[in-house]
C-alpha cells in the first residue's frame, strides 16, 4: 500500500471479492469521513457479488465507525461513535417532500452496485455528515451494523399493522426475519417463522418463535395467518407460500425483492382477496427508532452474528456469509493486522489502533474531553 492509501475490500470483474488498496477518502463540503469499526454483509450484497461490475468498487452499505474528519460546520466531534444511514435521498424531489423519502427519485445507497458511491468495506469511507447518527453508549459497533437491517424490519412492522392478537408468519428467518419477529412478538402477535435451514429456525425458536421446518421432506403445514411476510425473495418460493398460509382478506408484505417478470398465483390473491404491500428500504425515522432500540438493548442480536472477521481475512468472511447457516456476518476493517483486537461483543468508546499504524494526514479534530 502506498502512504496515502487504505486497505479496502474491492469488488472487481469478474465475480472477484479481496483485499486491496484504495485511496484515503477526502471529505468535501457537508461530508464526514468515519474510521470504519465494524461492517455487515447483507443478502443484497450477495446479489451484487454475484454480477460483474465494470470498475473495482468497495462494497458495504450496513456500518458504523469514529468520526476521522469532517469539512465543514459539523456537530461532530473527532471520534465521535456514529451509526451510518447508507440511503441518500435528495430532499428536493416530490416523495422527499411528503415523507417518502425511502421512494426519493434521485435516491442513492453507499457501497452498493451500480453507480453508487463506495461503501464501508474499507478502513475509511467518506459520508454526508446528515446520514451520521449518534450511536448511544449503549450499542456496540456489532451490534450497530443491525441499524440498517432494523430501519428495513420496523418500516415492514409499520405495514403490518397492529400486531396484538393477530397470527404472523414470517417466511425466511434471515436478519430481518429474525429482528421483525422479535418486533411482532412485542406488539402481541402470534409469530411463526418458517425456513428449509434448520440452524435458522433454531435461532427463531430461540427467540420465542413457532419455528417450523419448510425444506421438501417436510410439507407446508396448513396455516392460516392474519399477516404473511415474504423475505427470501428471488426466486424462491415463499411467496408462493405466504398467499397458501394467508387467511381470507389478510394482508401479504413483501419485503425482499423479486427479479422481473416474477410469478404470482394470482387466483388464490383474487379468491382470498388478499391484500399485497410492497417495501422498500427504510426512512430515516426508521433508522433513528432503529438505532435508539440497539443503544437500549431492546432487540437480540448476538445469535444473529455469525462470525466476524478482519480484512486480512476476507476469504474466510465470504465462505462464512456464503455458508447457508450463517445469518449476519461481519467485518472489522480497523481489527486484527490493521488495528486493535476487537472482541466481536465489545461496546468500547474508540476503535484502537496499532501503534505506529499510518493515519491519513486529515486536519486535526479536537476529540471530546
Ligand atoms: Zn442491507
Ligand atoms: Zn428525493
Amino acid at each position: 500500500m502506498r502512504p496515502n492509501e487504505m486497505a479496502a475490500i474491492l469488488h472487481t470483474d469478474p465475480w472477484t471479492v479481496r483485499l486491496g488498496a484504495a485511496p484515503y477518502p477526502v471529505p468535501e463540503p457537508g461530508e464526514a469521513v468515519i474510521r470504519v469499526a465494524a461492517v455487515g454483509f447483507c443478502g443484497s450484497d450477495g446479489h451484487d457479488f454475484d454480477t460483474a461490475c465494470k470498475r473495482p468498487r468497495i462494497p458495504g452499505h450496513e456500518f458504523c465507525g469514529t468520526i476521522e474528519a469532517v469539512c465543514g460546520e459539523s456537530p461532530f466531534t473527532a471520534h465521535d461513535r456514529v451509526a451510518v444511514d447508507p440511503v441518500i435521498r435528495c430532499g428536493r424531489c416530490p416523495p422527499c417532500r411528503t415523507g417518502q423519502e425511502n421512494m426519493c427519485t434521485s435516491v442513492k445507497v453507499y457501497g452498493c452496485l451500480g453507480n453508487q458511491p463506495p461503501g464501508g468495506m474499507a478502513q475509511y469511507v467518506k459520508v454526508v455528515m446528515d446520514n451520521c447518527l449518534p450511536l448511544p453508549a449503549g450499542a456496540s459497533f456489532t451490534h450497530a451494523t443491525f441499524a440498517d437491517p432494523v430501519a428495513v424490519a420496523l418500516h415492514a412492522l409499520e405495514m403490518c399493522g397492529e400486531p396484538k392478537g393477530r397470527a404472523c408468519a414470517v417466511f425466511g428467518a434471515g436478519t430481518i426475519g429474525l429482528i421483525l419477529g422479535q418486533l411482532l412478538m412485542r406488539g402481541g402477535a402470534r409469530v411463526i417463522a418458517l425456513d428449509i435451514n434448520a440452524k435458522h429456525l433454531e435461532i427463531a425458536a430461540g427467540l420465542g418463535m413457532e419455528a417450523l421446518d419448510a425444506n421438501g421432506d417436510n410439507p407446508l403445514p396448513p396455516l392460516s395467518v392474519d399477516v404473511a411476510v415474504e423475505l427470501a425473495g428471488g426466486q424462491a418460493p415463499t411467496l408462493d407460500w405466504a398467499i397458501q398460509s394467508a387467511k381470507r382478506t389478510a394482508l401479504i408484505v413483501c419485503v425482499a425483492q423479486r427479479p422481473k417478470g416474477a410469478w404470482i398465483p394470482y387466483p388464490a390473491v383474487s379468491r382470498k382477496e388478499l391484500r399485497l404491500r410492497g417495501l422498500y428500504a427504510q426512512r430515516r425515522q426508521n433508522f433513528k427508532d432503529a438505532v435508539a432500540m440497539i443503544g437500549n438493548n431492546e432487540l437480540v442480536l448476538d445469535p444473529l452474528i455469525s462470525g466476524a472477521f478482519g480484512l486480512d481475512d476476507i476469504e474466510q468472511a465470504i465462505s462464512c456469509f456464503r455458508s447457508a447457516d450463517s445469518v449476519k456476518t461481519i467485518l472489522l476493517p480497523n481489527a486484527g493486522a490493521y488495528g486493535g483486537q476487537e472482541e466481536v461483543k465489545a461496546s468500547f468508546a474508540h476503535t484502537p489502533s496499532r501503534a505506529g499504524q499510518p493515519r491519513p494526514a486529515y486536519p486535526a479534530m479536537r476529540g471530546r474531553g
